[in-house]
């Protein structure tokens, strides 16, 4: 029995309070959480956890409303033992309510859809007061803008200038929305940004997934750069997400890799996004350690573990 499932059956069978499970695990920092409203279908339908590729059946969806999101998450974080989380919103009162509800918990960023929603001008005097501590999630491959576009360049200079950890969605896949274009996700076309940047604390969704040997390339020549491993822990077939994880760890790269969950409105993804670096029989208990904290420690300046 590994500790995920002898967690699961404590929990279950209820005669261990949670609080004592999560003391038995070591610290998670979640390095790619989202304040989340609970999007319907056009049937008005909660939406399933999803699943790629399609067609595929996904699992019916946990949180029925924002509260349910926000509690829902929490409730994960103190099971699992998820010490920090870099949480970004869209929308910054929602963001603060959720910092305020968690205090310590959180590190804040703007999601950033389009370039100049939120402007860099509206941005910076938050990062002053100390409200938002890091950039992004960068989204705007959802509107087919690559990151080489001069538009984002005011977004990495901020973040070069104020040393804030930056997360970008540059990869292959995403949400099925209209905007959205693969090739705006190629990880090659972050070099611009890495030349022009050099300080830059950038990482990747889902370390650039299935860009491996684009990322790999990219990750070689630029030291400062990182990739999450968040996305691709649930919403893919499970041996199809550690094939790639081998990949990057058998290139050396066991280092710069952080975990994630991206639950956005499905909090039930955290636990298995856990469970998914948990069953990865090939990695040793040190290189989980690295990928569960330690690697997001260094990234994030929160000193060696
Ligand atoms: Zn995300």
């Amino acid at each position: 029995m590994n500790s995920y499932s002898g967690a699961l059956l404590i929990a279950c069978v209820g005669f261990w309070p949670l609080s004592a499970t999560a003391q038995q695990r070591l610290p998670i920092i979640d390095m790619h959480m989202h304040v989340s409203r609970v999007v319907l279908d056009a049937d008005g339908k909660l939406i399933p956890v999803p699943c790629d590729p399609q067609p595929c059946q996904g699992t019916s969806a946990a949180a029925t409303s924002p509260e349910d999101v926000r509690r829902m998450t929490l409730e994960a974080m103190d099971r699992y033992n998820i010490v920090k989380g870099l949480l970004s919103g869209d929308n910054l009162t929602d963001l603060y309510a959720w910092v305020d509800a968690a205090p310590g918990r959180f590190i804040a960023g703007p999601v950033v859809w389009k370039p100049g929603e939120p402007s860099v001008e509206q941005l910076r005097p938050e990062y002053a007061a100390g409200r938002l501590a890091a950039m992004g999630e960068i989204g705007t491959q959802y509107n087919g803008i690559s990151p080489n576009d001069p538009l984002l360049d005011p977004y990495f200079a901020l973040a070069e200038e104020l040393d804030l950890p930056v997360l970008i969605h540059t990869l292959g896949f995403g949400a099925h929305l209209p905007g959205f274009r693969v090739a705006a996700g190629n990880p090659v076309l972050l070099e611009s940004a890495l030349v022009r940047h050099p300080k830059l604390r950038l990482y990747v969704e889902n370390t650039g997934y299935p860009f491996l040997s684009e990322i790999i390339a990219m990750m070689y020549q630029y030291p400062q750069l990182h990739g999450d491993l968040s996305t691709i822990t649930w919403i893919i077939p499970r041996e199809t997400f550690h094939d790639y994880l081998r990949g990057l760890v058998r290139a050396g790269l066991g280092k710069r890799l952080m975990f994630g969950s991206d639950q956005m409105q499905w909090p039930e993804t955290i636990g298995r996004a856990i469970e998914a670096i948990e069953s990865a029989d090939f990695l040793s208990p040190e290189q989980k350690r690295d990928i569960f904290y330690n690697n997001a420690a260094r990234f994030l300046g929160l000193g060696e573990p």
